[in-house]
């Protein structure tokens, strides 16, 4: 069996480096805001390439810390309006409404996935007061023309770059495109942590303060609370644990584009479609996303080939039960990759004989 993601072997590939940095911890005796944190959030920060970055719970978190310091800061006002991809993953979502923000849901393109120019024109109303940028399956969907619309229209740029750890747009790497970057450090994510954690980058050193006291119970010195916060920390195991595995990101997508590029060339199969790339150097690959009419039967067959697949994602968040005020919307083109979308397994511990295995599945359905 091909499993979709051997976290076990993925993460005995990193030791003994792991084992070390988390014994390192246990006998400094510091757990929570301490130096592997600080340390994390500076290499992250020039890594992505923002001057400041707030490690936090996860990647949720990020995304609902950056808007609710909008509106601590009186950038957004509860009730503003939201621009959001309807294809993303339900967080991207959450946290616009766990914030009293009103999600726009914005139609993806269905070659790309990726949200483009004309859908963010046509979806855009005089409410709308940022964009909640996904970087959905590890590609870049910023643009310097889609910045300037946002520019002009005083619409913030939140990007989610849940999938998309490394990616690039020219030299620039994803989460630091925008105004803010959201990350989540998800086990299953490009970079991943071994448990929760994710982090918000940014060059804006007022957002960056307030999400820096919203993340600790919105105090910046101890017993003084000078926002309502939260608790959302990274601890410091999970921060040693991404300090380890950050050395090795940019192989490990290396890895994953050489993959990718195997699929594209390799799968050959009428009744299914690969995706095209027009940036493949930019890309990371945090999903492979076949589309096919026949998607459950495509499942049936792979299963039966001894390769396991994922689907991202069965159901859009407009028609989530939760959400039972959208369930009249209607998102064609996202409602259509969720019934055709398959993930071919995808990291960068796979041979290149299970890829060609994977491939010939493909081939003889
Ligand atoms: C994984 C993911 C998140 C949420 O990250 P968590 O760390 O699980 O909270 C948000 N957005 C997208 C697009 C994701 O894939």
């Amino acid at each position: 069996m091909i499993t979709y993601l051997p976290l076990k072997e993925i993460t005995a590939s990193y030791e003994p480096q792991i084992t070390d940095a988390l014994r390192r911890i246990v006998e400094r005796g510091w757990f929570l805001l301490g130096e592997e944190c600080a340390s994390f959030e500076k290499e992250y920060a020039a890594y992505i390439g923002n001057s400041h970055c707030v490690a936090c719970g996860n990647g949720y978190d990020a995304l609902w810390l950056i808007l609710r310091a909008y509106i601590v800061m009186g950038v957004l006002k509860e009730g503003d309006e939201v621009l959001v991809p309807a294809n993303t993953f339900i967080a991207s979502v959450l946290a616009i409404t766990n914030n009293n923000l009103v999600p726009v849901f914005v139609e993806p393109d269905e070659d790309s996935f990726l949200v483009g120019e004309a859908a963010l024109r046509a979806a855009c109303t005089p409410r709308c007061k940022a964009y909640v940028m996904v970087h959905l399956y590890g590609q870049c969907a910023y643009s310097d023309t889609l910045a300037a619309f946002c520019r002009e229209r005083g619409i913030k740029i939140v990007e989610d770059n849940a999938q998309a750890h490394g990616a690039l747009y020219g030299n620039r790497r994803t989460g630091s495109l925008g105004d803010a970057g959201a990350h989540s450090f998800y086990p299953g994510k490009n970079l991943g942590a071994l448990g929760d954690a994710g982090a918000v980058t940014t060059d804006d050193t007022c957002l960056a303060d307030v999400v820096a006291s919203l993340h600790n119970y919105g105090s910046s010195q101890k017993y003084v609370h000078e926002h309502v916060g939260v608790n959302s920390r990274m601890d410091e195991f999970q921060a040693a644990v991404l300090r380890v595995k950050l050395r090795r990101l940019d192989s490990d997508n290396e890895r994953r584009r050489a993959i990718a590029k195997m699929y594209i060339d390799g799968i050959d199969n009428p009744r299914v479609k690969v995706p095209r790339v027009p940036d493949f150097s930019g890309h990371v690959f945090h999903i492979f996303a076949l589309m096919s009419p026949e998607r459950d039967a495509l499942q049936h067959h792979m299963t039966q080939c001894g390769i396991q697949t994922q689907i991202h994602y069965p159901l859009p968040p407009h028609k989530q039960q939760c959400y039972s005020q959208w369930a009249g919307l209607s998102c064609p083109i996202a409602e259509k990759l969720s019934a055709e979308e398959l993930s071919l397994p995808l990291h960068p511990l796979l041979t290149d004989d299970e890829v060609r295995l994977i491939i010939s599945a493909v081939n003889s359905f």
